[in-house]
């Protein structure tokens, strides 16, 4: 009955509401979430969410176009719009390496999400319905400067544009990103009309022009929302305002400190909702670099289409959701042989020729495999990422059956994906176990920016958690009770260790333990200092176990309450590098 309440509640506070998205807002950039902390699927991740629990119908997602840069001329110097064809440039903005950077597809993305901003504003003033573009909000851009993951500033550049088609209205920027507006108040210096207002957890000093209030360390839901409610006091009453709902104020983000929960975000964006009703808005998600931070844009979009406290299941994986609704539109037919047996697979059938290896498996067509790829959109995102005319080949050299995807770059054909794969019993239960899994950008190069990890040849593809989901589906498909793998180096396990548990408790515990006493260290320090001996477990020197972690499908065979006993046991102590550790921990 409280749940049917709830509902209605929200039904009645349903607003119209337009969300601007494109799949191209992923920006295109392999090491994005491995060394710079972003989640460059954030934007997919809400829009998923927003239109899978209905909160937004399908029929209010807008595609925006690349902005112009005619408009983007109005706020930026030339000399900054022609840097931005340099992948140097656009690597610095975002602190990765230029060899990362395919700029043209890059600078789509960010076309892209200025367009979203500036036609959500145009639909926004014409119907007063709020707009949400789920990119967006790059405050650092400057006039004749990028910075902060921001080559140019789409506010700046959307109100210029306005103002030069005769809107005159009073103008409100709330900033409510963890970081001070400061490209907003260089774009918007001298500009009539324009109030901005921020509460950021950084001082970087005055900005002319700014109402900000810089808030301590942790501040927290309580002191942040009672400065907010006195800035909506301070606020003019706007004809249209945009707010930077940034994603950054979360407890345990990366750059910011505000160490907001995620209901006290949601009642950040019910406040100014209510403030602005009636009011033409252009929300904007701003910065993020938390694994929740998707969390925080899915619930902005969530109280400004329907007024909604509703907390996002923590247990919901959009990756998961997206691939396994893809996976139940795949026909079994479409990845595997199908139709009459052929003469020649009737001699093998009855061992009168040698088999030829053909179905991964037993199961799966190279085509199937192909397929697989293209349904899941992986193809999609290795084309941004510079490759074309891919393929997949069996082979099986030696223990399990060897999947390779092959892709050309430049007139060559490059490895991108190899994994080695079987069917084994694990514990007693029928597993993938995966013998070994490459993800390889040979585009991209190591550097400062793009440390190698141990046991890497070239940088990964940034698609772990897309190829991990597909390689459960297929066990899924296949009737198969987990995923097994041997985690080489301790990043890779702490990569999986969400999903994936050792199937050993004592070395599960033992894991556990390593997490807990090296919380502190960031993650390239701990897996090299691993993998250099200088990790001491109990006073000796620590040797990584690749043992084999599980991702059971149905129950787990592990007794609950094994490991906890075990894990208080050991205890782990780290020596820091005498050189060469400068550089490691940004
Ligand atoms: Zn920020």
């Amino acid at each position: 009955m409280l749940g049917l309440l709830t509902r209605l509640a929200s039904w009645l506070h349903r607003r119209e509401v337009t969300v601007w998205y494109d799949p191209l807002y992923r920006l295109p950039i392999s090491g994005l979430e491995a060394t710079v902390g972003m989640e460059p699927r954030r934007a997919d991740f809400a829009a998923w969410w927003l239109r899978e629990s209905g909160a937004v119908p399908a029929r209010a997602f807008r595609r925006p176009h690349r902005i112009s840069f005619e408009n983007l001329a109005r706020v930026h110097t030339p000399e900054l719009l022609e840097s931005l064809g340099r992948p140097a440039v656009v690597a610095s903005a975002f602190a990765v390496d230029p060899s990362d950077v395919p700029v043209d597809e890059v600078m789509t993305t960010v076309r892209l999400a200025c367009g979203g901003t500036l036609a959500g504003a145009r639909e926004s003033l014409r119907t007063r319905v709020p707009a949400l573009n789920l990119l967006g909000g790059f405050h650092h851009g400057a006039p004749a400067a990028a910075g902060g993951n921001c080559p140019v500033n789409d506010v700046a550049v959307a109100i210029a544009t306005l103002r030069a088609e005769g809107f005159a209205g009073r103008i409100a920027i709330l900033d409510l990103d963890a970081h001070p507006p400061d490209g907003l108040a260089a774009c918007l210096a001298g500009a009539p009309d324009v109030w901005i207002g921020s509460i950021s957890g950084s001082d970087w000093g005055p900005l002319a022009g700014v109402d900000e209030t810089v808030l301590p360390d942790g501040a927290g839901d309580g002191p942040y929302l009672d400065t907010l409610a006195a800035l909506l006091a301070r606020m003019p009453r706007p004809k249209l305002a945009f707010v930077l709902a940034g994603g950054d104020v979360l407890a345990g983000d990366r750059f910011g400190r505000l160490g907001l929960t995620l209901e006290g975000a949601r009642s950040r964006d019910l406040l100014v909702a209510a403030e602005l009703e009636y009011v033409p808005t252009v929300w904007l998600p701003a910065g993020g670099y938390s694994r929740g931070s998707w969390r925080a844009l899915a619930g902005t979009g969530m109280a400004v289409a329907a007024g909604s406290r509703d907390a996002i299941p923590p247990t919901y994986d959009p990756i998961a959701a997206r691939f396994a609704a893809v996976a139940d539109q795949l026909s079994p037919s479409a990845l595997t042989e199908e139709g009459e047996l052929t003469a020649e697979e009737i001699e093998e059938e009855l061992g009168m020729r040698p088999r030829r290896q053909r179905l991964l498996l037993g199961f799966y067509t190279a085509g199937g495999i192909e397929h697989a790829f293209y349904r899941f959109g992986i193809f999609d995102l290795l084309e941004r990422l510079g490759y074309r005319q891919f393929r997949a080949e069996f082979d099986a050299p030696g223990a399990g059956e060897r999947v390779r995807i092959l892709g050309q770059s430049g007139g060559v054909e490059h490895l991108l994906v190899e994994v080695v794969l079987e069917r084994r019993r694990v514990a007693g239960v029928d597993a993938l176990y995966i013998h070994w899994l490459s993800l390889r950008n040979p585009r991209a190069v190591f550097s400062e920016r793009r440390p190698r990890l141990p046991g890497q040849e070239v940088p990964g593809l940034g698609i772990s958690r897309e190829v991990g989901t597909m390689l459960a589906l297929m066990a899924s498909r296949l009737g198969l009770g987990a995923v097994v793998f041997r985690p080489a180096h301790f990043h890779t396990a702490y990569a999986a260790r969400h999903a994936f548990q050792f199937v050993d408790p004592d070395r599960q515990s033992r894991f556990e333990a390593l997490l807990r006493d090296l919380a502190g260290v960031p993650l390239l320090e701990a897996t090299t200092a691993i993998a250099e001996g200088r990790v001491r477990m109990d006073g000796a020197p620590y040797v990584w176990e690749a043992d084999e972690m599980a991702y059971w499908l149905r129950e787990s065979p592990v007794e609950a309450g094994e490991v906890e006993r075990e894990r208080d046991r050991v205890h782990f102590t780290y020596d820091r590098a005498l050189t060469g550790g400068a550089g490691i921990a940004r």
